[in-house]
């Protein structure tokens, strides 16, 4: 399998070359060159198998440059029943008549993105080894994307974390998880400033070619493929919970942000899984919603990026959006970089509205969406808890209330599960007026000893603070 860039570069990559990688030389994200299909005796043959093996099969079909044996080890050992709860991994359960919700938050920091950086973990490890190379990985995160990375990476031979975050902006839950963490390869830096400060030091890092090398800085950040294709697997073994046969299709919500994780259920359902629609849910930060509407794409500027109460939905473009445009078009490159580029470049936005294409997200791929507010939120949380006596998270809440907008009779609609509600126990809080249940791991997290160092919202800090622990 060969790799390619959505930009046209003309160069072709294998999978651990991109493994390690961000975007592609000329700024593009990297995709398979086609998306191998799964026939009818494969599926029938996935079906019956348990998580770790359906894994080891789906990423065959995309790494042929880890040796069988090893691929097969390697998803072994990072879907356990002891990482991620049950031996389902991904247990399905029925809400209402044809509703399902699909746990994928059981993992070590309680958030989907655990079922991706889990894999990555074990996958950056075996290949740095590999090379006899080592990595520092950093970053910006403002809960969910920056815990999921360190539980991942701890321990790791080869791997450091620098995981930068806005000093005392996340919720204490969130922090305790990360600083408590006392491995050594961990590096929690709070930058006094906002989240933006952040992630602008870790473009002037990166920006920084010189130190970026000598340093060896990567990233695993959501436009990652393996991330992407880790992610592939959940919507297979989501179809087979919902489904008695594969003859039955199904409906995914996927409550979104960056757009990864939808982008996983339009691959799946380009291997030929029978999804019939991908409901993408977005919160009041609605480029999304906005483009499969209207077929315009349009970036928000900070002034125009809330911050809501499903906070990792809170996105001004949604990074991961670039993969599936490019097969909107027809995987045309050029217009592809007339859109992402020129029009993106300059204009802030794209139009679609009026091209034959647009009418394909719909239609030939599936795709429609919508939009919650706070109140739709709150309301969703408070009737999930009276008539089903089940608690959700924020998000999850968005993804119920935009799911219920597409129910189709007969077919099921599964609800992914994007984190527990303890991760955001003060929106619980004020929808119920009492706290979420807290796993029993998690007992008394806040007391726990700390580790992290605060550091001015200056890149020149960050980079001494790195050179200093890297020996
Ligand atoms: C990251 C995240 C999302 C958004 O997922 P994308 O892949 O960025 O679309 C939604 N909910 C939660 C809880 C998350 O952590």
């Amino acid at each position: 399998m060969n790799y390619l860039s959505t930009r046209g570069h003309p160069d072709r990559k294998r999978f651990c070359e991109i493994l390690l990688e961000g975007l592609a030389p000329d700024g593009g994200l990297y995709l398979p060159e086609t998306y191998p299909q799964v026939d009818a005796a494969t599926l029938a043959r996935w079906r019956e198998l348990p998580y770790a093996e359906l894994a080891f099969e789906i990423l065959s079909l995309y790494i042929d440059d880890i040796p069988a044996a090893d691929l097969k080890a390697i998803s072994a050992k990072t879907y356990t029943a002891e990482v991620f709860g049950t031996d389902e991994i991904v247990p399905l359960r029925e809400l209402e008549d044809g509703v399902y919700i699909e746990a994928l938050s059981n993992g070590p920091t309680l958030a989907f993105k655990d079922m991706a950086m889990q894999l990555l973990g074990n996958l950056f490890e075996y290949e740095l080894a590999r090379r006899g190379a080592e990595l520092n990985i950093l970053g910006a995160t403002s809960g969910d994307t920056g815990s999921a990375a360190e539980y991942a990476m701890r321990g790791k031979k080869g791997v450091r974390v620098f995981m930068t975050s806005p000093d005392g902006r996340m919720s204490p839950f969130q922090q305790a998880q990360m600083f408590s963490l006392q491995d050594e390869n961990i590096h929690n830096i709070a930058i006094t400033g906002v989240f933006d400060d952040c992630q602008d030091i870790v473009k002037a890092v990166s920006n920084d070619l010189g130190f970026k090398r000598k340093y060896r800085i990567g990233t695993v950040n959501s436009i990652n493929w393996a991330r992407l294709l880790a992610q592939v697997v959940y919507y297979f073994a989501g179809y087979f919970q919902a489904t008695a046969s594969n003859d039955k299709p199904v409906n995914f919500t996927v409550p979104s942000g960056n757009f990864g994780n939808v982008c996983a259920g339009h691959v799946a359902r380009m291997m030929g899984l029978p999804v019939q629609t991908l409901v993408v849910a977005t919160n009041e930060n609605d480029v999304l919603d906005e483009f499969f509407r209207t077929g315009i794409y349009r970036v928000r500027g900070a002034a125009d990026t809330h911050e809501t109460s499903s906070p990792s939905m809170d996105i001004s473009k949604a990074s991961n959006f670039e993969r599936f445009a490019f097969d909107l078009v027809g995987r045309d490159a050029r217009k592809l970089r007339k859109l992402f580029v020129e029009d993106l470049g300059l204009e802030g936005r794209f139009d679609l509205s009026a091209d034959a294409a647009f009418k394909d997200a719909a239609g030939r791929f599936g795709f429609v969406s919508s939009r919650s507010t706070h109140a739709d939120r709150l309301a969703t949380i408070r009737d999930t808890e009276k008539r089903f006596a089940t608690l959700v998270d924020p998000h999850t809440a968005d993804g119920l209330k935009a799911a219920r907008e597409f129910l189709a009779p007969g077919v099921p609609m599964v609800v992914l599960e994007t984190a527990l509600p303890i991760k955001f126990a003060a929106t619980i809080v004020e929808a119920l007026g009492h706290e979420p249940d807290r796993p029993a791991k998690f007992e008394g997290i806040e007391a726990l000893p700390k580790r992290v160092v605060k550091l001015p919202a200056d890149a020149e800090a960050v980079k001494a603070y790195i050179a200093q622990n890297c020996d």
